[in-house]
């Protein structure tokens, strides 16, 4: 199986989200937009990517 699209400079787990490369441990896209959740955050748990897309 050929690979999709992998972006080196976004590593990410999320292997259930649309834009995750087909093989590896990356994003596909070319950015990605980073937001949070809280007022407040104050640890990694409160940080979201909104770029996820629902395969
Ligand atoms: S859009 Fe976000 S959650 Fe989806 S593969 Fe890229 S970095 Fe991961």
């Amino acid at each position: 199986m050929e690979c999709s699209k992998e972006n080196r400079s976004i590593m990410c787990h999320v292997t259930q989200c649309a834009n995750h490369s087909s093989c590896g441990e990356y994003c596909a896209l070319d950015r990605i937009t980073v937001g949070t959740h809280e007022s407040n955050p104050s640890m990694d748990q409160c940080t979201d990517c909104l770029s996820f897309q629902k395969k």
